[in-house]
């Protein structure tokens, strides 16, 4: 039985950076990553938010048709592709699957599922889909959905999730540390 992996898409697949320059261009800031010490980033960007989240509504098909790659995760997951069972569990809404799937193929990322579940609360899709793993750069989703399921979850370091994590939380600073992990990992558990 192959194991399962439930994957994070924004800020995991896609690399962390990709929404700045887009909001950089429509607030006229100069936000670099290490800017964004929150998750929320109304929190650290002087925009009131209902200005803010109507603006992303309506850049977020843009945004997500461009975004670019993680470095490593396109060569990590070409080589999971056949050993593993690749889930992709975002918060993006439903109405953008056909976006985030071309998104996929022009990318030339196999998926075996696609779930856009319209909001943060990951653990009921991780739980429904049975996941073996789960990888995230949100920190509060890392940490719960390790605590609701008792499975290991890789949190993708950058300046917005650096709060302490427990055991079984397992911070990587980029994906060949992910893949070295999962291999020890599988390896273990052979
Ligand atoms: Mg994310």
């Amino acid at each position: 039985m192959k194991k399962r992996f439930g994957i994070d898409i924004d800020g995991t697949i896609t690399h962390p950076n990709s929404l700045i320059p887009y909001i950089n261009e429509a607030f006229q800031l100069q936000l670099t990553l290490d800017d964004i010490i929150e998750y929320e980033l109304t929190n650290v960007i002087d925009v009131p938010p209902k200005e803010f989240y109507d603006w992303f509504i309506k850049s977020e098909p843009k945004i997500y048709t461009e975004s670019p790659l993680a470095p490593g995760a396109k060569e990590v997951l070409s080589k999971w592709k056949e050993q593993f069972q690749l889930y992709f569990i975002s918060a993006r809404s439903s109405n953008l699957m056909e976006v985030t799937e071309n998104w996929f193929t022009q990318n030339d990322l196999l998926y075996h599922h696609i779930e856009l579940i319209g909001s943060h609360h990951k653990v009921d899709a991780a739980r429904k889909y049975n996941v073996d793993l789960f990888m995230e750069d949100k920190h509060d989703n890392a940490v719960m959905i390790h605590e609701e399921l008792n499975i290991p979850v890789i949190l993708f370091d950058t300046p917005y999730n650096r709060l302490p994590i427990p055991d079984g939380v397992i911070r990587v600073k980029n994906w060949e540390e992910a893949e070295a992990w999962v291999n020890h990992w599988i390896h273990n558990e052979n």
